[in-house]
């Protein structure tokens, strides 16, 4: 049995974590609590996230207590989902919420499709649920078809078993949630090391708040207006300064801006997330994006929450503690199960399928 190797898998872990990238603005997301507008994203309050009786944690800290040992600090959640190189051979479920949980069954979106090619191929973060990755093949092929781009360049979605991740990212944990570059795909194939080197470019001006015209242009916000139709689409994350150029062009359909969510970061990328499968039985759903588009008071209140100088720390005041690091115990109970899963090679086995749901694993 392929029993999935924790002390190998945290050596894995180091290097990993050594190589890869932390992209700051997204570690924020859905980790720190919006702004005090009224017009702030719809992101569930911090204590939701606590561990809680039901997620597992009064049993793990009863087991600690009653060995008269002490015990070593619980491994960090990030550092075991962090060292799993292959999916878990379960049915696809995303479990938990986009920033606490975990990932069943997950597939990779093959590194090149005719149109789009993953970035950063050395974080192996190419895995979803079947159906994110459904939906970002789609969504390549649409706008290649009809916006008039070549392709897309897909950056991170979640590790094979979903989880927190060692660098960046407080949510892509369950397997829904998508990172598209706003670059476009360039018209040859990307060696592997140009996809680990290549930076993607930020669309704002020089003031940084504000998309700069000559950068975003339509054909960009056709991109970000078309994953937002998608029905399964409940949100599409963009820096402020971009809803705002969006908000601002004339004659276009606004009918599926209210999913186009101002956001902190976001002006190399968008972030894409979808609805809980239905069938995913524990994953929990974020409240539905409000009726309104958006535009006017609410991106005008984010403009003008970027526009403030920055809060100076107080002389002599005392930094925050580091947060405690999330483990296992913190996660729904499944996530234990996915962990201990035997591995998977990331190939949809249900019969009929095409093999391009295999995975980089030989990463
Ligand atoms: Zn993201």
């Amino acid at each position: 049995m392929r029993r999935f190797a924790l002390a190998i898998g945290i050596i894995g872990a180091i290097a990993f974590a050594a190589g890869a990238q932390t992209r700051p603005d997204e570690a924020r997301v859905f980790a720190v609590p919006g702004p005090t507008i009224a017009a702030a994203p719809s992101t569930p309050p911090a204590s939701k996230e606590q561990p809680s009786k039901e997620n597992g944690a009064t049993r793990e800290s009863t087991g600690v207590a009653s060995d008269p040992k002490p015990q070593e600090p619980p491994v960090a959640a990030k550092t075991i989902f962090g060292a799993a190189a292959t999916p878990a051979s379960l049915a696809a479920r995303s479990i938990g919420f986009y920033s606490r949980g975990c990932l069943a069954g997950a597939v990779a979106i093959p590194t090149d499709g005719e149109t789009w090619q993953v970035m950063r191929l050395s974080r192996n973060r190419n895995w979803g649920h079947p159906k994110l990755v459904a939906m970002v093949k789609r969504l390549a092929g649409e706008v290649a078809a009809k916006d008039g781009w070549q392709g897309l360049l897909v950056g991170d979605i979640s590790q094979p078993r979903g989880g927190p991740m060692l660098t960046g990212h407080a949510s892509h944990q369950i397997g829904l949630d998508a990172d598209i570059w706003l670059t476009p795909m360039p018209n040859r194939r990307l060696t592997p090391a140009e996809r680990e080197a290549l930076s993607a470019t930020s669309m704002l001006g020089k003031d940084g708040i504000h998309a700069d015209p000559q950068v975003f242009t339509p054909y960009h916000a056709a991109l970000i207006r078309r994953a937002a139709s998608y029905d399964e689409v409940e949100r599409v994350l963009v820096h402020p300064g971009i809803k705002k150029a969006m908000c601002e062009e004339k004659g276009v359909d606004r009918t599926h801006f209210h999913k186009i969510r101002p956001y902190w970061g976001h002006h190399y990328h968008m972030h894409i997330r979808i609805a809980c499968p239905p069938d995913s039985v524990g994953c929990r759903p974020q409240p539905p994006a409000g009726p309104e588009d958006g535009c006017g008071k609410e991106v005008d209140d984010w403009i003008a929450l970027l526009q403030r100088p920055p809060k100076v720390a107080q002389p002599g005041a005392k930094p925050s503690p580091p947060p405690k690091p999330v483990t296992l115990a913190d996660l729904p109970p499944e996530c234990r199960l996915v962990v201990e899963a035997d591995g998977d090679d990331g190939r949809d086995h249900k019969p009929g399928k095409p093999q391009d749901a295999r995975g980089a694993t030989s990463r």
